[in-house]
């Protein structure tokens, strides 16, 4: 997969690049990176990238020569490859998109800054508008990052067990469940039982429970548009009848709650 980064501020990500599972997708050719400065395409002395709004108005905005040759140059090296504009315009971007750009042969990505670039080149030039989310930033390097993070541990053979990013929260659509490692007993508060019993049938078993209820209690949406798998729905109905005893117990009891009291 090639990455491609167009920016004003190529520094931005000088260390980005030697981090982590980005340095080790570099070093292993999983992910061939270059970061394009945007300003090596202004005209003039001053070789400046932003200018006025038509229309008047506040801020300024990146000027549309600069920023449609150096797609060019990006497409050149790059041919098979998608354009994507970092916008709080975009389609929010999430874990499925994430898959689908892992699937691609190469991304472009162009990093506004100001008010944003010139509509012609958002109209004849990029693909697909990313968001990270419904709030503005001041430019969209943070936002290229984040993405280029999430796809690249999602192309084959980046992370070191096949499964972690199966695992992950949204991979399947259910939230992933604690982790704990040593010690088994920090101050006090210790490692269930269960994941030290040696018993992997029922490790997962657990795991899927804690999954679902983190699911549940914190991401209630994603459960109700997931397609249960059997399993899935025998710990639902096992928690509607624990709720049942719950409340059973109570009335036995002659407990106001059921009442309202
Ligand atoms: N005037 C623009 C608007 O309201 O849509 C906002 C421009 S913003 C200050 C400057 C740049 O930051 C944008 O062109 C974009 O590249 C980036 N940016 C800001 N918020 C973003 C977000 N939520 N997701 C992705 N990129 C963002």
């Amino acid at each position: 997969m090639k990455f491609a980064v167009l920016t004003i501020f190529p520094e931005m990500f000088d260390s980005f690049w030697t981090y982590g599972i980005i340095k080790k997708a570099i070093a292993e050719n999983h992910i061939s990176v270059s970061t394009v400065n945007i300003r090596d395409f202004a005209e003039g002395r001053h070789k400046t990238t932003d200018d006025r709004p038509f229309g008047g108005g506040c801020g300024m905005v990146m000027k549309p020569e600069p920023l449609a040759n150096a797609i060019r140059m990006a497409k050149e090296l790059i041919p098979d490859s998608r354009t994507v504009l970092l916008s709080p315009q975009g389609k929010v971007f999430d874990q499925k998109s994430a898959q689908e750009f892992a699937e691609s042969e190469g991304l472009i990505f162009v990093c506004g800054r100001y008010e944003g670039i010139d509509e012609r080149i958002c109209s004849d030039f990029i693909d697909e508008e990313i968001s990270l989310g419904d709030y503005v930033m001041t430019g969209g390097e943070l936002g290229a990052m984040v993405v280029i993070e999430a796809v690249t541990r999602l192309i084959p053979g980046v992370l070191g067990s096949a499964d972690s990013a199966m695992q992950d929260s949204f991979s399947g659509s259910l939230l992933d469940f604690g982790h704990y490692t040593r010690p088994r007993d920090f101050e006090g508060s210790k490692v269930p039982d269960i994941l030290t019993s040696g018993n992997h049938k029922d490790i997962e078993k657990y795991r899927l429970e804690a999954s679902m209820i983190r699911t549940f209690l914190k991401r209630p949406d994603l459960l109700e548009n997931r397609a249960l798998s059997k399993k899935e729905i025998e710990i639902l109905k096992k928690w509607c009848r624990d709720i049942e005893k719950i409340i059973e117990t109570q009335s036995l009891r002659g407990s106001g709650t059921l009442s309202g009291n």
